[in-house]
């Protein structure tokens, strides 16, 4: 518990900032960024290193404490280590985190350890190399190399992130929970949120975590660990009897009252503040920056105050964004 969390209009403690460095990304999932995404070009629009660290100043002066570096896919970021260094060096700041979907983690992971990334997030969807490229368009081997990389240098947390296919990787639920068991790491299965252009990817390919339970524990109970909620993250997570993998899910659109105990904010590659995923409120906070007009802090301030009480994700929202333009 952080006593000097800033607090929402709902009560809620919001201490937690995913910071997007690009939007760009060298995979393209079908749920996320879809093949043929120009977005924008990495150069202006992006905030700079020193506008990423000028924000996260401000975000720790308000009490915000956890830090998230994603994408797009963050290790496109030439100045990663840089910006991930100058995060881990203000005082005040409790986790550093990273989410990436490893395929080119592998030269760096020791560099970022040292620059202060605590923990790092791993995407993946199959463990079959066919799959994983069907998903991602992307290489299981680069992968698996950049997996074994951050196992080595040993972050203070490892975590995999897979997001639930219907018709696509149920087979994989299982196998993952065993790959994930076999390494000791915690695995999350994460229901599809309606963050892609492409129609097809979004009510078609949904399943709910209650029919990953099943599929995962093969009709036994899942057992709930006694810290149901460990870390910063929305998951809740189990044993799951069969592999012993500790198991989270995170049930954006089938969970009751998901968004009672959301903790965070983003600042997307190109400088808006969006209070929550599944809402289109954003506030510009680069043109501020540039041309002097509110201080980060205020802006932050305000987009508190508007932070609204829960998504629209099952109330008809249509994205204007896909996901890798917005920040996981
Ligand atoms: N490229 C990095 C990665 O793979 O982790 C960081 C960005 S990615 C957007 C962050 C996380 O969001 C990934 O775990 C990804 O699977 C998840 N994600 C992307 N689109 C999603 C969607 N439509 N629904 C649920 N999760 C999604």
């Amino acid at each position: 518990m952080n006593p000097s969390a800033p607090l929402d209009p709902f009560g809620r403690s919001i201490d937690y900032l995913r910071i997007s460095v690009t939007d760009q990304c060298n995979e393209r999932c079908l749920y996320c960024r879809p093949a043929g995404y120009r977005g924008w070009s990495a150069g202006p629009e992006h905030l700079t290193a020193s506008e990423i660290l000028q924000v996260a100043r401000a975000a720790v002066r308000i009490g915000f404490r956890h830090f998230r570096l994603t994408g797009g896919e963050p290790l496109l970021r030439p100045d990663l280590l840089q910006i991930a260094s100058g995060l881990s060096a203000l005082p005040g700041i409790e986790t550093l985190s990273l989410s990436t979907n490893g395929t080119r983690i592998a030269a760096v992971a020791e560099a970022l350890r040292q620059a202060g990334v605590h923990s790092v997030n791993l995407s993946l969807d199959a463990i079959q190399p066919d799959r994983y490229r069907q998903i991602t368009g992307g290489s299981w081997e680069e992968f698996w190399e950049g997996f074994q990389a951050v196992l080595r240098a040993g972050f203070k947390t490892v975590k995999l992130n897979c997001v639930l296919l219907r018709g696509v990787n149920e087979e994989e639920l299982r196998p993952l929970a065993h790959f994930a068991a076999e390494h000791q790491i915690p695995i999350r299965f994460i229901e599809l949120m309606p963050l892609s252009l492409l129609q097809e990817a979004r009510g078609d390919l949904f399943l709910s975590v209650s029919e990953a339970k099943e599929i995962i524990s093969g009709g036994q109970n899942l057992l709930p660990l006694p810290d149901h909620r460990p870390g910063h993250g929305p998951a809740r997570y189990f044993r799951d009897p069969h592999s012993g993998a500790v198991v989270g899910f995170i049930g954006a659109l089938t969970t009751p009252d998901f968004c009672g105990s959301c903790n965070k904010m983003r600042l997307t590659a190109d400088g808006k503040i969006r209070p929550c995923l599944g809402r289109h409120g954003e506030t510009d906070l680069r043109e501020a920056l540039r041309n002097h007009t509110q201080d980060a802090e205020e802006i932050l301030r305000q987009a508190l105050a508007n932070k609204p009480q829960d998504h629209e994700f099952t109330r008809g929202y249509e994205p204007a964004r896909p996901m890798t333009a917005l920040g996981g």
